[in-house]
C-alpha cells in the first residue's frame, strides 16, 4: 500500500453532486487550468469523457496508459479518437519494455503476480505522469465496482497527491451508451464481441451473458481493480 499524500494545490473542494458531467468539466478546467490531465483507458466511459472534453474545447492535457500489451483494437480507438476530435493523446509508457520486464521478472508476470505487473506497467507510470498536475480526471462510475461506489463527483486523491474529477460518478451503464450513440462516440469493437469491460489483452478475456460487466477482468483471480483508483493507507 502507498502512504498518503498531501494535495499538491489544497483547496476547498466544492460539492458538486447533481450537477452535469459537463459542468463538472468545465469547473474542473477553469479551476486548474493547464494543471488538469485526463488519463483514460479507453473504455466506453473514457470516450464518452473525450467527447464532452473535445466538444467543449476544454484545454485538456490527455493521457493513457500504454503498457504495451493492449489490444490491437485499442490502438486503432486510439487513432480514431485522435482523428475525430482533432486531439493528441499522449502515450505514457513503462520504464521497462515488455522484453526487458521479461528479462527481470520472467516472461508472463501476469500470470504470477498480476499485483507487481500492474504497478509496474500502471501504477509507477500514471504516478510520475500526474506529478506535474494539480487535478486529474477519471472516467469511473460508482456502480462499477465496489471500490469505486463511493466516489464523489470531485474528491482529494491522496494516494497521488492532487484533487480527483468524475465526472462521471453518478452515470449508469445505459447513460453512458445513450451519450455514445446520441453523439456517435467512437468506441472499442471489442465492446460488440463481448468486451464490456477492456484492459491488457492478456488479463481481458469475454464475458458471458448474465455475467459481471468486469467478469473478464483478470478472470480467475480475485483481483478486480488495477491499483489506480484505490484508496492509500491513512497517515
Ligand atoms: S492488466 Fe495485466 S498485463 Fe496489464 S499491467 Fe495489469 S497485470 Fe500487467
Amino acid at each position: 500500500m502507498t502512504a498518503a499524500l498531501p494535495l499538491r494545490a489544497p483547496t476547498e473542494l466544492p460539492d458538486l453532486e447533481g450537477a452535469s458531467a459537463l459542468e463538472v468539466l468545465r469547473w474542473a478546467s477553469e479551476q486548474y487550468g493547464p494543471g488538469l490531465t485526463f488519463a483514460t483507458g479507453f473504455g466506453a466511459e473514457g470516450c464518452v469523457v473525450i467527447d464532452l472534453i473535445a466538444r467543449a474545447r476544454l484545454p485538456v492535457d490527455l493521457f493513457t496508459l500504454d503498457t504495451g500489451v493492449l489490444f490491437p483494437e485499442t490502438y486503432e480507438l486510439w487513432r480514431q479518437l485522435e482523428a475525430r476530435y482533432g486531439v493528441t493523446i499522449r502515450g505514457v509508457t513503462p520504464v521497462q519494455t515488455i522484453a526487458a520486464q521479461e528479462l527481470v521478472h520472467g516472461p508472463r508476470l501476469w500470470e504470477r503476480e498480476p499485483d507487481r505487473c500492474c504497478d509496474l506497467r500502471k501504477v509507477r507510470p500514471l504516478r510520475a505522469a500526474l506529478a506535474p498536475f494539480d487535478a486529474w480526471i477519471t472516467a469511473i462510475r460508482r456502480e462499477q465496482t465496489p471500490e469505486r461506489a463511493t466516489a464523489r463527483l470531485v474528491e482529494p486523491d491522496r494516494k497521488f497527491g492532487l484533487v480527483k474529477v468524475n465526472p462521471l460518478a453518478a452515470w449508469t451503464h445505459d447513460d453512458v451508451w445513450a451519450h455514445i450513440y446520441r453523439h456517435d462516440v467512437p468506441y472499442n469493437a471489442l465492446h460488440d464481441r463481448g468486451y464490456p469491460s477492456i484492459g491488457c489483452a492478456p488479463c481481458t478475456s469475454p464475458v458471458a451473458p448474465g455475467e459481471d460487466a468486469r467478469a473478464g477482468r483478470w478472470r480467475g483471480s480475485s483481483k478486480n481493480e488495477c491499483g489506480l483508483h484505490t484508496e492509500a493507507t491513512k497517515p
